[in-house]
Formats: structure tokens, sequence, C-alpha cells
């Protein structure tokens, strides 16, 4: 696919700055692009700098950390001002709550016997103020606490695991919301990931999601199944969703596609980009 429309930089838990993602999207012959990084878009002006030097068109966009029913939801925003008033405003608790759940994190780990992960993971930010669990996932592997970076998620990380701590992030319909005011297009990310105890709490979130002014959805996403993408291609048929698509791109040691490499989508949806003023066939 030369459309990418999901893909992070180290200004949030992505390996590469924003320069480098722009080359390898260049290399893979990408056209249109957008950075979505997690709760931050300091990246997007230097990111649009490169793109443009490359040939590459951009869309400015974030992807915000948000939940739904207690489960943690990803809102991608395309379009939105990364030097909008209202942008600081709604982000401003954000690198707050990261370090708070870090400083949590720590003492979880530390009650499990693993001991100074805080400053283990902010080692590996390169910028503190959005400090993930990718990067205690990182700290974790490089100093030979887990066999790979997976089994930090599944064995410490994750919901239900040790040192998981919960984030009160903000609503899927606040941050649509939010997106919305700002004048952009609210994308639901990678749909196929989210983890419910029931089959229904899945069309309840596209309801919501829906109801809230959300317009599109990631049907294809290097981060979920190639099942996924078919399931959620019919989603996008039967409630009128455009379409949008991603590699979820965050590094090398990834195993997942590279910018632009992940599936392309069916040819009957309309793609998210249209609202853009690009062609349906731009890809
Ligand atoms: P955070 O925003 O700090 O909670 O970190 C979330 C990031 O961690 C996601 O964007 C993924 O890059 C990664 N992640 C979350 N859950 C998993 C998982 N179960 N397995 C692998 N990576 C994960
Ligand atoms: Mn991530
Ligand atoms: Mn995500
Ligand atoms: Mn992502």
């Amino acid at each position: 696919m030369s459309i990418d429309l999901h893909m992070h930089s180290n200004f949030s838990d992505g390996a590469l700055p924003p320069e480098d993602l722009v080359a390898i999207c260049a290399r893979n012959g990408v056209k249109l692009m957008s950075l979505t990084d997690h709760d931050t878009m300091a990246g997007a002006k230097s990111c649009r700098a490169a793109a443009e030097a490359a040939g590459i068109a951009f869309i400015p966009g974030i992807e915000i950390s948000s939940q739904f029913a207690g489960t943690g939801i990803h809102v991608v925003g395309l379009g939105i001002d990364p030097e909008s008033d209202g942008l600081t405003k709604f982000l401003s608790g954000t690198a707050g709550k990261r370090l708070k759940r870090g400083e949590e994190m720590d003492r979880k780990l530390a009650a499990c016997g693993i001991h100074g992960a805080l400053e283990g993971a902010l080692g590996f930010a390169d910028h503190a103020t959005s400090l993930s669990r990718t990067h205690f996932a990182l700290w974790l592997l490089e100093s030979g606490h887990v066999k790979t970076y997976q089994e930090a998620f599944d064995k410490y990380l994750k919901p239900g695991r040790p040192a998981y701590a919960r984030v009160e992030w903000p609503t899927v319909a606040e941050s649509v919301r939010f997106i919305v005011s700002e004048g952009g297009t609210a994308v639901l990310a990678h749909p196929g990931r989210y983890e419910f105890s029931a089959d229904w709490m899945r069309d309840a979130l596209l309801d919501d999601f829906q109801k809230a002014g959300g317009l599109a959805i990631e049907v294809t996403s290097g981060s979920q199944s190639r099942v996924s993408d078919i399931v959620f291609a019919e989603k996008a048929r039967e409630r009128g969703f455009l379409a949008s698509t991603g590699s979820d791109w965050h590094s090398e040691r990834s195993p997942r596609p590279s910018p632009g490499m992940q599936p392309t989508i069916p040819k009957d949806l309309t793609p998210v980009w249209t609202r853009f003023g690009f062609p349906a066939d731009f890809c």
C-alpha cells in the first residue's frame, strides 16, 4: 500500500526520529503518510518538512490513548493542527499521567523483585514526557528480566499482569468529540486488537465511537490479524465507516510490516484520505 496513516516516531514509543521514518517511507514507495504518535504531535512539524522534501504528502495525526468500558482503546485523529491551543489544553495532563504511572509500575516491578525499572525505562525514552510501557519492555529485555520484548507485556505489563497500572485516559467519546472540535477526522485504531469479555462489547464500542462523531476505522492494520482486517472491512460496509489503513510501525526490531507494507484496503470501501482532497485511487 503506498499510503500509511499510522506510525510512530521517537516522540512517543517509536525507535526513530521523524526524519528517519520518512526515509523508510520514501524507500518503501509511500506517497501519503501520517505520523500518529501516542498523545503528542510534537514530531509533526519536522515530519512534515522531511516528508515534503521527500515528495511525500503528509497529514498531521495523533493516536489518543482512550478508554471504553475499562478497556484501553486508541483513537487516531487525522488533520488536527499540531499548534492549536485546544490540543495543548487537551494533552496538558498526559505527561504527568505517564510519569505517575511509571512510578507506580516501578513500585509494582520492585514488588516482583525487579529494581531500577523507572530509571531504566527513562533511559529508552528519547522524550521523557512520552514515557511508555514500550520503554519498560525494552529495559526489561535489555536487563535480562525477560527473553523477548513480547514476554515483557505477557508477563508483566498488560492488563491483569503484576506491573500493570491503570491510567484514567479520556473516554472514547471524549477523544472523538475533541478531534471533531478541532476539525479533524476520528479513526478507530486497530479495532481487531481490543480484548473484550463479550462479543457484543465490540459492537457497543463501534456504536459509541460512531455516535460521538467517529467517521473511520482502520480496516487494515499492521498491528491486527488478517482475519480482523476482513471482519472490520465488513463492519465498515455495514455501518458506513470510511476505511483507514496503517502499518502501526514502531521499530525495525518488530515483526510488523514496514511503513506502507500493510495490506491494501478493499476497493469497494471509501478511503478516509478522500476527506483530505486525495482521490480514492491515490494509492
Ligand atoms: P502505553 O501507551 O504506554 O500504555 O503503551 C502502549 C504501547 O505498548 C502500545 O502502543 C504498543 O506499542 C505496546 N503494547 C501495548 N500492549 C501490548 C501487547 N500486549 N503486546 C505488545 N505490545 C504492546
Ligand atoms: Mn505504541
Ligand atoms: Mn495503538
Ligand atoms: Mn499505534
